[in-house]
């Protein structure tokens, strides 16, 4: 196995690595299978709005900076629009509007009564100081006023936003709306009307589909070695709850590489190295490998939870692991899912693997419009309520329609806004 840290560049076309094209593809895919309705495959291939907005921000240095902002709402079939908002340097609005879609299939995936949507700014979250980060997520806020809510559109965290931004966003809605408006967002801090759980949701729902999945192999948790990329809300979590719940975790990484011990790894620990030294260098009794000998490594499950187009046309050949779930946004590209299927790799598409983060913050904006918060226990089966039902209800959709898992994603997710879309009727 190679190891050095220095991650091999993925070759790969521009179309293979772009989002949206990957997300189309098996839109329309689905589409076709299921014979859609051309008038509603007109409506759902396209997202319903989209906000670009230019946000002044005083910097620290008294000078105004101008960053740009957008929201894609997808689609409001089943519900307001729900999703995340990211801050990055290389957002852009093909990527945004991808993600927004992806939230819409997400969302009927596992049945919550949301669509779909997302936002970005494009700013640089590291070089920024925390008032000048307030300053930008206040005035974003500001801007989307007329586009959120509870009952239009519900944004969450994402890539470098959290509780704090939330909190932030918050505020300035409901500062404008002149009293507490805590269901505009989820992902809040708890005391602020977060839900319990909600931190570990996305893991969690890891764990409870792997768990599922499992079963079809006869294999039981210790039986079955586990391999994750990333170890942030996603991947540490998830790596940790697999650990607990007996599972054999036989290599972790963060961005900077990886370690792996055949006859596993203590998670805890690691978890614990990386936390204090920011790195799992110098951890004891492992082998270091980089994050694309990772993915090679001979496992059960391989859980890639970083990053998106870590799974392609070049390297799915090589990819050895029985059942795959998808922990991050499109790990996997277009391209790859052939090379999977005809490997017979089980895969638990993203829109169902990583949905747990979704289900619990539609946990969190019930709580928060009845004012009347759960217990982590009440949270915790309801979340595995619904990721176990999901999965058998994929799996059975899939067999029926002789389609493999991911087809069978899309395939549910459409089926069940276009029913909506339907009974609604097309006001056109
Ligand atoms: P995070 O920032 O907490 O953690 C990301 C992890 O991936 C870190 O360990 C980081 O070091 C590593 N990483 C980053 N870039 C990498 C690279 N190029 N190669 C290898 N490792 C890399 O993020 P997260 O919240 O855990 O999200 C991970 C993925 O899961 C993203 O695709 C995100 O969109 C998706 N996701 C997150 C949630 C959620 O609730 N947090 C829900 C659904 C989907």
């Amino acid at each position: 196995m190679a190891t050095g840290m220095v991650d091999d560049t993925r070759k790969i076309s521009k179309e293979e690595a772009n989002p949206f094209e990957s997300m189309m593809e098996r839109f329309d895919r689905a589409a076709k299978l299921l014979d859609l309705n051309p008038d509603l495959y007109a409506v759902m291939r396209v997202p319903n709005r989209e906000l670009k907005v230019y946000i002044p921000v005083r910097m620290d240095s008294g000078r105004i900076q101008i960053f740009e902002g957008y929201r894609v709402q997808h689609n409001f079939a089943r519900g307001p629009a729900k999703g995340g908002i990211r801050y990055a340097p290389d957002v852009t609005i093909e990527e945004i509007r991808a993600l927004a879609a992806w939230m819409t299939w997400k969302c009927a995936v596992v049945n919550v009564p949301f669509g779909g949507g997302k936002g970005g700014v494009v700013c640089d979250p590291h070089q920024m100081s925390m008032g000048e980060l307030e300053r930008m997520t206040r005035r974003y806020a500001a801007e989307l006023i007329d586009f959120i809510g509870p009952e239009k559109d519900v944004p969450a965290p994402d890539m470098n936003t959290n509780e704090q931004t939330m909190a932030w966003i918050m505020d300035t809605y409901s500062m404008h709306a002149r009293h507490t408006v805590n269901a505009v967002v989820t992902g809040k801090p708890v005391d602020l009307g977060g839900s319990r759980g909600r931190r570990e949701a996305t893991g969690r729902g890891i764990l409870f589909v792997v768990n599922e999945a499992i079963k079809r192999f006869g294999m039981t948790p210790p039986q079955t070695r586990v391999v994750v990329q990333g170890s942030g809300n996603v991947g540490g979590i998830g790596a940790q709850l697999m650990h607990e719940a007996g599972y054999k975790v036989i290599a972790i990484s963060d961005v900077n590489g990886g370690i792996y011990n055949p006859a596993g790894i203590d998670i805890p620990a690691a978890l614990r190295h990386l936390n204090a030294t920011r790195s799992f260098e110098d951890f004891p009794d492992v082998e270091r490998v980089s994050n694309s000998a990772l993915l090679e490594i001979e496992c059960d499950v391989l859980v890639p939870a970083a990053t998106e187009n870590q799974i392609t046309s070049e390297n799915a050949e090589r990819i050895k692991c029985k059942i795959l779930a998808e922990g991050a946004n499109g790990p996997t590209t277009a391209a790859a899912d052939e090379i999977l299927q005809r490997k017979g790799v089980f895969v638990i598409p993203d829109i169902l693997a990583n949905a747990g983060g979704v289900t619990v913050s539609y946990f969190e904006w019930v709580q928060d419009r009845m004012g009347y918060f759960w217990k982590e226990e009440v949270v915790i089966e309801r979340l595995q309520d619904v990721m176990c039902a999901s999965f058998n209800e994929l799996v059975k959709y899939a067999d029926r329609h002789g389609v493999d898992t991911r087809t069978a994603a899309y395939m549910l997710a459409i089926d069940r806004v276009a029913y909506d879309t339907r009974m609604r009727g097309i006001y056109a």
